[in-house]
């Protein structure tokens, strides 16, 4: 099933989608373990399931596509696959388009990836909106691509990362998954713009349940997501209590959700960090709401 179909399902009950997004495990003992890790998640019943995606390798030995194989064939949720365009040529995506489509999945993250400094670009795609453009002109998939209620990080200003975004959107992008962030007023001040500029596709919040310092110290640095002062105060009084942290960050972000929804956000989607227990406290306190 593509995800507008989704989407456009979740609007006749009047209610808001929700999705988790997970990542394939580095370490061999780590990637046996991601059947129970599935098998759990499946079981909250999201509306879909996000595989992120490292740039490296073929179609054939890609992780992400593995996992997303399963999700749909054994668990049977949707699953949308990550794709990174900054590392392969046209050549390569076009290689992983027809494998994604002979595996049936029928939904794409298109993405550019960062840059890294020791690995050399490929010179054939620039930015999302490109790869967006080629996928819609090799199958028939449903694109998907991401947003940033705080501006992309090197984006010249806000307005121009709007544009930016109408680009992918004019493109073929048909629905947004935000980066995550901490204060909502962030995410309706963009929605507000995304519709003066006239994207009017879903655009679905980027949750990250909190559960340590470091953790959200790493994301902030890499992502630019600032942390409101209350949430400072959290983790200040909680940094060193392990537990009392986890709670307070579940709180923290079943608030944010629930405001979120009594605003009318037409998705939530959960960065999981493949941690079962975080989805399944995440769904237990909004369990009525979706
Ligand atoms: P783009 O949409 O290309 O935007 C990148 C920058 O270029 C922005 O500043 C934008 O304003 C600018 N820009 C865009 N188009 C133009 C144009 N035509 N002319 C001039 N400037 C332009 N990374 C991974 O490696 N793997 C993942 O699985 C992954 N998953 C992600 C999931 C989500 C929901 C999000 C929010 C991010 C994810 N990322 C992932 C990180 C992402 O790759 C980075 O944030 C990257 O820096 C930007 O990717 P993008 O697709 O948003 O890029």
């Amino acid at each position: 099933m593509k995800v507008t179909e989704i989407f456009e399902a979740r609007k006749k009950e009047g209610k808001p989608v929700l999705s988790f997004e997970i990542f394939p495990p580095k370490k061999e003992e780590a990637l046996k373990n991601i059947d129970a890790t599935l098998e759990r998640l499946c079981d909250l019943h999201p509306d879909f399931i996000s595989v992120t995606f490292g740039a490296g390798g073929s179609a054939a030995d890609n992780k992400t596509i593995e996992i997303a194989k399963k999700i749909k064939n054994v668990y049977h949720v949707e699953p949308i696959v990550h794709l990174t365009c900054l590392y392969y040529g046209k050549k390569e995506i076009s290689e992983m388009l027809k494998y994604l489509e002979e595996a049936g999945v029928e939904n794409i993250l298109a993405l550019r990836g960062d840059e890294k400094p020791d690995v050399s670009v490929k010179n054939d795609f620039r930015y999302a909106s490109e790869l967006v453009e080629y996928i819609k002109s090799h199958g028939n998939f449903h694109i998907s691509g991401a947003c940033y209620p705080e501006t992309h990080l090197e984006a010249k200003d806000a307005v121009t990362d709007i544009h930016n975004l109408k680009k992918k959107v004019d493109a073929g992008a048909s629905h947004l998954v935000s980066q995550l962030f901490f204060d909502n007023e962030f995410f309706y001040r963009f929605y507000e713009k995304t519709r003066i500029a006239g994207i009017n596709v879903p655009v679905e919040a980027g949750i990250m349940p909190v559960t340590n310092k470091a953790q959200i110290e790493r994301m902030v640095n890499t992502c630019g997501a600032s942390l409101p002062e209350k949430f400072q105060k959290i983790l200040r009084k909680y940094e060193d209590n392990k537990e009392a942290l986890f709670d307070a960050g579940m709180a923290y972000a079943i608030n944010q959700i629930v405001d979120l929804i009594a605003n009318d956000v037409e998705g939530i989607h959960i960065y999981t960090m493949n941690k079962v227990k975080i989805a399944d406290k995440i769904c237990e306190g909004i369990k009525s709401l979706i």
